[in-house]
């Protein structure tokens, strides 16, 4: 997609701050966090959103997941908690159309998902 921002944060054609990277998944800080930790977690294969997926995609789900849990650990937020968020759509408040997990922590929360 040549005119997403994340397929670009991808290619190194602008610049971020990455914290993983693999064949199929790279992760980075969130260049406007909300908490001390918010990182972004991402495949490198340009989905919409959520609703982009197919049954082939079921394993990298699986592998997003296990970057979460590492990059959970690396962040030593394990112990005191986090929260993910994957928002989708207008009402959901996706603003940028690359599937992207939050990981979110360093701070205690607030209670309300809405
Ligand atoms: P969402 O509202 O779920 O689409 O979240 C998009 C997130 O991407 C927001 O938290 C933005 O701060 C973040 N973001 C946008 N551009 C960049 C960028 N160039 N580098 C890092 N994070 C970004
Ligand atoms: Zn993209």
């Amino acid at each position: 997609m040549e005119d997403c921002i994340f397929c670009k944060i991808i290619k190194k054609e602008i610049p971020s701050n990455i914290v993983y990277e693999s064949d199929e998944i790279i992760a980075f800080r969130d260049v406007n966090p909300v908490a001390p930790i918010h990182i972004l977690v991402i495949p490198k294969k340009h989905l919409n959103s959520v609703l982009d997926l197919n049954p082939e995609d079921e394993m990298l789900v699986g592998k997003i997941y296990m970057v979460i849990n590492k990059i959970a650990k690396q962040e030593g937020i394990d112990k005191s908690g986090f929260r993910i968020v994957v928002n989708c759509g207008e009402d959901g408040g996706q603003e940028v159309k690359h599937l992207h997990f939050h990981i979110i922590g360093g701070k205690k929360l607030g209670t309300k998902i809405c």
